[in-house]
């Protein structure tokens, strides 16, 4: 028995019916229809049945001498035929094997908030396994997957130390289970050497092949003609795969943005951007921008996860977090 509402229709079903959730002979999908399943759970056989929206008003015509709405319906529900009350069809249903009644799955401790989940909820993600709301918190407000990367921008003028920066990062959050992608910024007009000068792939540049592909058993590096240049997310999708991006050198590119600062009363490249983070270097009196020396590495990177990667992407199986755990009742056609 599935139902598709939790108003007293479900409680007159449960009641004519004897099916119940604790029983697991009810199952409720919150999809606000008036609209109730009959499964047999031997045969598959189910038919899906629905309150018609406008037996409502032809209540009326039933019951002409009823004093009020209320009594309209009573009386004329009782005599009205079945098929201007309800449609019913019909329907095609599959009940996995942990929804059925008298399921008895093993019982797992979720490893974020150590309580137990029965008859199957838990869910993997990455190397753990949770009960479905820890799921939900880990990959974020919706608990869909975001398989895209988080970017930061590294900004600053010349020379202030972004490179030495996110050198300094990269290991930080590398050590910290994150895969770090990285994209420079560079106002070269020469062409990119695709790898050293007489190799294979750099031959095939130099004859002027618009794209190159130089892939190796545990690499691939590609080379593109990019007349006008790449866009910033055209360059973090080819990076796919990694969960943070620092990127050198866009400071006029919209995004997340850390500026480097190498002098304290340095002139700021990024100073009002709306979506500058944090300074590194010198303190700059701003108190409304998080400032960090540039030797705290730790400080910064625990920073960056709190406010970039705390909804970061990770390998699950989390079809629950998307679908309930019954598909709704099609009609079978
Ligand atoms: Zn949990």
């Amino acid at each position: 028995m599935l139902v598709e509402i939790d108003r007293c229709a479900t409680d007159a079903i449960q009641a004519v019916t004897g099916c119940s959730l604790g029983k697991r002979t009810l199952k409720f999908l919150d999809y606000g229809k008036m609209a109730a399943t009959f499964v047999n759970t031997e045969t598959q056989h189910a038919v899906r049945v629905l309150a018609k929206d406008d037996a409502r008003e032809l209540a009326r015509l039933y019951a002409p001498g009823a004093a009020t709405p209320a009594e309209a319906q009573k009386q004329a529900y009782a005599a009205m035929p079945e098929e201007l009350l309800f449609s019913i069809q019909p329907a095609r249903i599959n009940i996995a094997e942990e929804n059925m009644p008298g399921f008895r799955g093993v019982r797992v401790i979720c490893a974020s908030c150590g309580e137990g989940i029965n008859l199957r909820r838990e869910v993997r993600v990455g190397e753990r396994t949770l009960c479905i709301p820890c799921a939900q918190r880990s990959l974020g407000s919706h608990g869909e997957l975001d398989a895209r990367p988080k970017v930061v921008l590294i900004v600053g003028y010349k020379k202030v130390g972004k490179t030495t920066l996110i050198e300094r990062l990269i290991p930080e959050l590398s050590s910290r289970g994150y895969r770090v992608g990285t994209v420079k910024h560079h106002h070269s007009d020469f062409p990119v050497e695709v790898d050293a000068q007489g190799t294979d792939s750099s031959r095939h540049r130099r004859a002027g092949a618009s794209g190159v592909a130089l892939v190796t058993p545990t690499d691939v590096a590609l080379f593109r003609d990019t007349p006008g240049g790449a866009s910033l997310e055209e360059v973090v999708a080819a990076l796919h795969g990694t969960d943070i991006i620092l990127a050198e050198g866009f400071h006029q590119a919209p995004g997340l943005k850390i500026e480097v600062l190498s002098a304290p009363n340095a002139q700021r490249r990024c100073a009002g951007d709306a979506q500058l983070l944090a300074t590194v270097g010198p303190a700059t009196g701003d108190a409304s921008i998080a400032s960090f020396e540039p030797d705290a590495i730790k400080p910064l990177a625990d920073f960056i996860e709190r406010s970039v990667l705390r909804s970061r992407s990770e390998n699950v199986v989390a079809s629950r977090l998307s679908t309930p755990p019954f598909a709704a009742a099609r009609a079978a056609v």
